[in-house]
């Protein structure tokens, strides 16, 4: 467990909070606080030297009302059952608010990615979707990367679904390899989607994206491509980080030199720049900046830091990064939140391009990826933004007040089983 909070208790306070706002009938409440399903399972790998060990992983299916499931795989030491619930309930809010045809999941392994070979990699990988695969497909549940899992990873697990079946299904994850049914502009859809959110805020707030100045934790996929985004937009990255350490230059990051060195496998701690300081993870969130970018993981910016944040707009790039404490004191402080299920949804608008391309088995060009991609995350914003301005709410309740009008609906036109 990386903190004391649960994510799954703040997911629950997140539904309780909309809930409070829209009047919603106790009994959905009640509802969509549980989680359809969830699957533990055990992995037990040989590693390279003979012996056994065994790994648990995980698979949760939090609502299937509005299409399959949704969301991605996280391998780390530090995943656990309820983690993965709430990923999953957040994965339905995201894909509700959107308006895709699809439901909220998630799936996760404990362990360290790093410390294992390729081969035990690709092994652990190739059990752990043996071990789920009565619950996935794509017309139940669709997989995707997410912390420390990649295209690589994807592609193992599309293999052992489709030797299952005796036919290739390309459609059972998504964020593959191009090379194999993946879609142009999968991998840096999340960080494009924080970009356009961003970008349509400043706006409404008079405020000129290139004059601003960035911090952004986490420098993964998320973290990675919108530091570059907006360097090459012309804004001053002051601090990134990654697991090892922050880095921390007032003149400005060169975000071009940093990427190369941490797309070689490199940590930022090893970087040497004499114009850099290091700089803890804690020390960077509270680092004066005009935008913060959160894209490493859960509760990061809490009821202990939140009073000395520093910023205008916090762009959450990871799922669940700021607890309920804290945004009420940010709300207070008059910071705005884009909150992860309108701003990281990205990754998820562009996998179901992904699974469309596939199941027609027609491929889009990038421009049509981008387009698509900015005409719906922007609608979903622009709807979020009314009704936060409307109710004078926080733009994370407005978009929660959305998503679960949506789920709400549909399980009252479906009704309830039997
Ligand atoms: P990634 O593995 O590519 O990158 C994660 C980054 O965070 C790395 O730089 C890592 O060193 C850093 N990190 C990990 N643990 C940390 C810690 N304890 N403190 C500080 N830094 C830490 O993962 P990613 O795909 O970029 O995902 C990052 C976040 O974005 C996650 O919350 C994920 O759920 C969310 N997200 C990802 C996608 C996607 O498409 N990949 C989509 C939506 C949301």
């Amino acid at each position: 467990m990386v903190e004391e909070i649960n994510p799954y208790e703040v997911a629950k306070t997140q539904i309780d909070i909309v809930a409070k706002e829209m009047k919603l009938d106790p009994n959905i409440t009640e509802y969509l606080k549980r989680i359809e399903r969830a699957l533990i399972v055990s992995i037990p790998i040989k590693m390279d030297d003979g012996s056994i060990k065994i790994f648990e992983g995980y698979r949760v299916h939090h609502s299937t009302v509005r299409g399959p499931g949704k969301g991605g795989i996280r391998y780390s030491p530090h995943v656990y059952l309820d983690e993965v619930k709430a990923l999953a309930t957040w994965m339905t809010w995201k894909t509700s608010l959107l308006n895709l045809p699809l439901g909220g999941a998630k799936g996760g392994v404990c362990v360290d990615p790093k410390k294992l070979s390729k081969a035990e990699l690709e092994r652990l990988t190739r059990r752990y979707t043996a071990e789920i695969i009565n619950i996935i497909g794509p017309d139940i549940d669709i997989p995707a990367p997410d912390v420390n899992t990649n295209a690589q990873i994807m592609a193992w697990i599309m293999d052992v679904y489709s030797m299952q079946k005796g036919r290739s299904v390309p459609g059972v994850v998504t964020g593959k390899p191009i090379e194999i049914g993946g879609s142009v502009g999968r991998e840096p859809a999340t960080g494009m989607g924080l970009y356009f959110v961003l970008q349509a805020l400043c706006e409404k707030l008079n405020l000129k994206l290139k004059d601003l100045s960035i911090i952004v934790q986490g420098f993964g996929n998320v973290g990675g491509t919108i530091a570059e985004l907006l360097y090459n937009h012309g804004c001053k990255i002051l601090a990134i980080s990654d697991i090892s350490t922050g880095l921390y230059c007032g003149d400005g990051l060169n975000i071009e030199k940093l990427l190369k060195w941490t797309k070689e496998g490199n940590y930022l701690k090893d970087y040497k720049d004499n114009n850099y300081k290091l700089i803890s993870n804690d020390e960077l969130l509270t680092s004066k900046c005009d935008v913060l970018i959160p894209s490493a993981i859960e509760n990061q910016i809490t009821d202990k830091n939140a009073e000395k944040i520093k910023c205008k707009i916090i762009v959450e790039g990871a799922n669940g990064p700021t607890t309920p404490e804290a945004d009420k004191i940010l709300y207070k402080k008059g910071i705005h939140v884009l909150p992860d299920i309108l701003a990281n949804s990205g990754g998820v608008c562009v996998s179901y391009f992904e699974y469309i391309q596939d199941i027609h088995s027609y491929f889009w060009k990038l421009d049509r990826i981008n387009e698509e991609l900015k005409r719906i995350i922007i609608e979903a914003f622009e709807e979020t933004y009314q009704i936060s301005q409307e109710r004078k709410i926080p733009l994370r309740t407005a978009a929660y007040i959305i998503a679960v009008s949506r789920i709400a609906r549909a399980i009252e036109l479906r009704g309830v089983f039997p």
